[in-house]
């Protein structure tokens, strides 16, 4: 399972706050809702996608998805 943030690619604690998206943004936790973590296409700390606002900087995913074509 993928657990680093989209955002600033630390590993997101199971525990930890956490954003996940999975066609609109989730607050919510690995510990609290595991299947969807698994589920999400994109995961933030909470305090990282606070911080951009819920639009993390496009630039930041693009490097962050090396192997997107
Ligand atoms: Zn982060």
């Amino acid at each position: 399972m993928v657990r680093e943030c989209d955002w600033c690619g630390d590993v997101i604690g199971v525990y930890e706050p956490a954003v996940f998206v999975a066609g609109e943004a989730h607050e919510t936790s690995y510990a609290a809702e595991p299947e969807l973590g698994a589920a999400a296409t994109e995961r933030y700390h909470r305090s990282c996608f606070t911080a951009g606002g819920g639009q993390p900087p496009a630039a930041d995913l693009t490097t962050a998805h090396p192997s997107a074509p």
